[in-house]
């Protein structure tokens, strides 16, 4: 399959970097300190290695806002898998380009 191989170097380029991933290890330290988690109590904690976006929706109407989500790094508890969210830009993880939206299917370029 020559497509895979494509596809998953996109997949690899959306991973944080091993920097940032030291840099939210290293403010969750300094800001955090040792964190228990609040479900099960066990303090190992793993770096979810992908930024996320939850896409917003008026519960009213069920319409999706899919440009207005807020980025988001996730950290695992190891134990039981609770997941907290951070804000990457208060951590101080910023693009190094303005942001783009990616339609599924659209040719790069055109
Ligand atoms: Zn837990």
């Amino acid at each position: 399959m020559e497509r895979s191989g494509t596809e998953e170097q996109q997949i690899v380029s959306m991973e944080l970097t091993q920097a940032d991933q030291k840099q939210i290890a290293d403010w969750l330290g300094a800001k955090c300190g040792a964190m228990r988690c609040k479900c099960c109590g066990y303090m190992g904690w793993q770096i979810v290695p992908l930024a996320m976006l939850p896409i917003v929706v008026d519960l009213h109407s069920t319409r999706f806002f899919y440009s207005a989500g807020q980025p988001l790094v996730g950290v695992t508890c190891t134990n039981c898998g609770h997941v907290l969210f951070f804000n990457p830009a208060v951590i101080g993880i910023k693009p190094d380009v303005p942001a783009t939206a990616e339609v599924p299917g659209a040719t790069p370029g055109e």
